[in-house]
């Protein structure tokens, strides 16, 4: 008697442990008798599809209205291949309750058969999955959602998920990216390696960039390799541990920092350029003051010297004033910088007062310049004097023979600031050439033919990038040359 009420006892525990574990995993049992087609349902069942125990009628058919119209060929495909000998169900399906909303559910199910093998009965349970559904789709959206190229693989390597951005990224689509090991998007040389990295991160799993120090390359489909950064992070999941990797393509970032370091180089370098050639202009023009001041001497005293002496003289006279010339020149060049005030400027204003300075020499060869509307904005009034003076009086002096310079100056508004434009009929210049002319001391002619220097263009060029802008020439040899500039007026 105590046995028996032992027994009891211990099944109305266990019945009740059931109870409450299947309430709390909202585990639903059911039984489904193929012989008369009849249902059982624990509490739990009804719980689950929100029906009332006394008043539903579980059939078959009062189900099958429950199920999500989409998942209904799933369902019963499951249940067909499962009668037809697979003998289990495991599937995922949406339930459309009463009140139209909707829960995820995840089936598991037995068959059971008579000894000719006949299904006779299914058991099975439903689980409320709802909330596992939903975290994870919030979690893919957030994946969708990050900026960087996002791909989780397993243990062995082999990509699980992936967001769009490595579909874009990589060239590969989501179906090609899935199932394949990582080793897909690296460079072939890199592979190999890679497999001993990948064991040794899931050894000591933490949050870290991959490859400290060393420059990353990523591989797309294409074949072509590109700089990355990735960031990895291990994931703990149901399915054992994963791995996420960040990836993002760094080739802009590189392209940058590599033409900020040739900047900072050239800058550098003119700013080597600038001390020298002032340094060594300022101590050339001593000796030079001394050379003149004793050919002056000899000059008040020519009639001591026969006529070739006298000439000699006259030459080193004329080598020295072009010296000066080119000495005073290069101290311009060295003077120029960005340090001086920048002050509101009429350029009409400008042109005018360089017209009336050259007024001789415009009178000789007939010059013909035309001013069209031109701008006031901001600059440094002294450098951008001087740039204009250099291209009007360049297009005056690199004239054609016989031919009466003609000269256009008009500006017009670009994006960020103006620009400049100064065109001639001259003798034009070589396109081999019209880039070299910028430089200091390129000349195209030697002095007898054309009497110059060589700095004025390097000069306009300095003044230009001082102003944040740029300088250059279209032109065609024997018939014309224009030389645009551009000032920047939003930098400053
Ligand atoms: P410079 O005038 O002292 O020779 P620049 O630096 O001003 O030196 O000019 C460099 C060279 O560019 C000139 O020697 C000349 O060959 C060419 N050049 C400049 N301006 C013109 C122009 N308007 N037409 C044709 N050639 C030009």
């Amino acid at each position: 008697m105590q046995t028996v009420s032992n027994t009891r006892k211990d099944l109305e525990d266990l019945q009740h442990r059931l109870l409450l574990a299947t309430d709390a995993s909202k585990l639903g049992i059911w039984d489904w008798d193929l012989s008369n087609n009849t249902f059982i349902w624990d509490d739990q069942m009804y719980k689950l599809y929100g029906l009332n125990k006394d008043t539903f009628q579980v059939t078959y058919e009062t189900l099958r209205n429950r199920i999500y119209p989409d998942d209904l060929k799933k369902m019963e495909k499951g249940l067909e291949s499962a009668l037809a000998g697979k003998k289990e169900i495991h599937l995922d399906f949406r339930a459309v309750l009463d009140d139209k909303s909707i829960k995820h559910m995840r089936m598991l199910a037995k068959v059971q058969t008579d000894e000719q093998g006949k299904a006779i009965r299914i058991v099975g349970t439903n689980m409320d999955i709802t909330s596992y559904v939903k975290a994870d789709e919030k979690f893919k959206n957030l994946l969708e959602a990050a900026p960087d190229a996002m791909i989780i693989v397993n243990e062995k390597g082999i990509i699980e998920i992936v967001n769009s951005e490595a579909e874009n990224l990589f060239e590969y689509s989501r179906e090609e990216l899935i199932g394949s090991t990582i080793e897909l998007i690296m460079p072939e040389t890199f592979r190999a390696s890679h497999v001993l990295h990948r064991h040794a991160f899931f050894e000591h799993p933490v949050r870290r960039p991959m490859g400290e120090g060393r420059r990353l390359t990523a591989q797309k489909k294409s074949g072509k390799i590109f700089p990355v950064e990735i960031s990895l992070s291990p994931i703990d999941s149901e399915n054992g541990r994963l791995v996420s990797a960040a990836i993002r393509d760094i080739t802009k970032r590189i392209e940058t920092e590599s033409t900020l370091r040739k900047y900072a180089t050239l800058e550098s370098k003119s700013k080597e350029m600038e001390q020298f050639a002032y340094a060594a202009s300022h101590d050339l023009r001593e000796p030079l003051l001394t050379i003149q001041n004793y050919i002056h001497l000899i000059d008040l005293h020519k009639e001591k010297f026969d006529q070739q002496t006298c000439n000699y003289f006259d030459t080193i006279s004329k080598a020295a004033n072009k010296m000066e010339k080119l000495i005073i020149g290069l101290l311009d060049y060295s003077r120029l910088s960005k340090q001086k005030k920048l002050l509101e400027i009429d350029s009409n204003q400008i042109i005018h007062e360089i017209i009336a300075e050259l007024n001789e020499l415009i009178v000789s060869t007939g010059a013909k310049i035309t001013v069209q509307p031109l701008p006031t904005l901001k600059a440094y009034p002294l450098e951008l004097k001087l740039l204009f003076q250099n291209l009007i009086s360049n297009a005056i002096k690199f004239r054609k023979k016989d031919t009466k310079p003609i000269i256009t100056i008009s500006a017009c508004k670009v994006n960020n600031g103006w620009q400049f434009s100064i065109h001639d009929n001259g003798i034009g210049i070589d396109e081999l050439h019209q880039e070299k002319i910028f430089a200091l001391f390129q000349r195209l002619h030697n002095a007898s033919e054309y009497d110059g220097t060589g700095i004025g263009l390097a000069n306009c060029r300095k003044i230009a990038e001082i102003h944040g802008g740029n300088i250059w020439v279209k032109s065609k040899i024997n018939e014309f040359s224009n030389f645009y500039f551009t000032i920047l007026t939003d930098q400053f």
